[in-house]
């Protein structure tokens, strides 16, 4: 079987994705991977880091279509039979003037933001090689503090919440978005923070459950704020460039040995259970 090592970004044709695809392809010591759900738009993105006398690999990947899933990890596993660095970077966010009702945003935000990486990983996972490593694009919005409920924070913190009981939450959350009581049920009114501090409490758990469970794997999940970059999900109002916004995700990626870490665009770790977020 290939001892090539391999990387993959989910969500790579554009914006932060790109630029940790630039960032892997100048640094990684092996095969990367840009991933997106368009081929078009996937193939146009390879051909303008191909312009910089980069050699990115291009694969189609939709983390919310199972075929599409189940058609990248055929691939990986024949092709390599492992996988070493895997960058959940792939998200949405509505627009502060989406004509959406909140129900239907907070159906969507979730289902790609979590629901879809989860399903992602846990397909992925049983490819990760010793010493791999996971990063999650988590953002400030993943704050824990930036939920308003205490109770729901402290469950959402439990040490010993699972990941079935996390979904459970989400779930709750997108009924209650529907059902218009998300609000007094103490989750806030953005879909973007729910998802976000779902993927950071996902982190952990996913950390916690290697440790615990394969510890001589010795893999290492973190979530990563990037800070706030020019691309299309902030209408291009964030000051931070796209490689400024890759430089911690790449940080946690190559330089860093941290596991069940929440980390800020300045490479600083950051504590999740803190009163408010930096
Ligand atoms: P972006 O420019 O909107 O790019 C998002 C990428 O995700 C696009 O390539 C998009 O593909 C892809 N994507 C969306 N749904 C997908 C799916 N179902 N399957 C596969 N790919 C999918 O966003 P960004 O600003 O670069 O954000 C990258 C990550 O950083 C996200 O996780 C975001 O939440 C996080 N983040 C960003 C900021 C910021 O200031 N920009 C701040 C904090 C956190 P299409 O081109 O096909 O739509």
């Amino acid at each position: 079987m290939s001892s090539t090592k391999v990387a993959v970004v989910t969500g790579s044709n554009k914006g932060i994705g790109f630029a940790i695809v630039k960032g892997l392809c100048e640094r990684f010591a092996g095969v990367v991977y840009l991933t997106s759900r368009d081929v078009s738009r996937g193939k146009d993105a390879v051909d303008k880091l191909e312009k910089l006398g980069f050699k990115p690999l291009y694969h189609q990947l939709d983390i919310t279509d199972q075929t599409s899933i189940n058609n990248f990890k055929k691939f990986i596993e024949t092709t390599y039979g492992g996988l070493d660095l895997l960058v959940n970077n792939a998200a949405i966010a509505f627009k502060g003037d989406a004509k959406e009702p909140f129900g239907h945003q907070a159906e969507e935000t979730l289902k790609v933001n979590y629901f879809s990486t989860l399903n992602f990983c846990e397909a992925v996972f049983p490819l990760l090689r010793q010493n791999a490593k996971v990063v999650n694009l988590s953002s400030s919005a993943g704050h824990l503090s930036r939920i308003p409920s205490a109770d729901l924070r402290a469950k959402l913190s439990s040490p010993d919440l699972s990941i079935s009981e996390l979904s459970k939450l989400m779930e709750a959350f997108v009924r209650d978005a529907k059902d218009g009581t998300a609000g007094e049920k103490g989750w806030g009114n953005s879909t973007y923070v729910v998802s976000k501090v779902g993927l950071t409490a996902l982190t952990i758990i996913q950390q916690r459950l290697f440790d615990k469970e394969e510890p001589n794997r010795n893999i290492s999940v973190n979530a990563v704020h990037p800070g706030y970059v020019d691309t299309d999900m902030t209408s291009h109002k964030g000051p931070l460039t796209i490689e400024e916004g890759a430089k911690a995700p790449l940080f946690v990626a190559l330089d860093a040995d941290w596991k069940g870490m929440y980390v800020w665009f300045d490479c600083r770790e950051v504590d999740w259970f803190g009163d408010a977020a930096p």
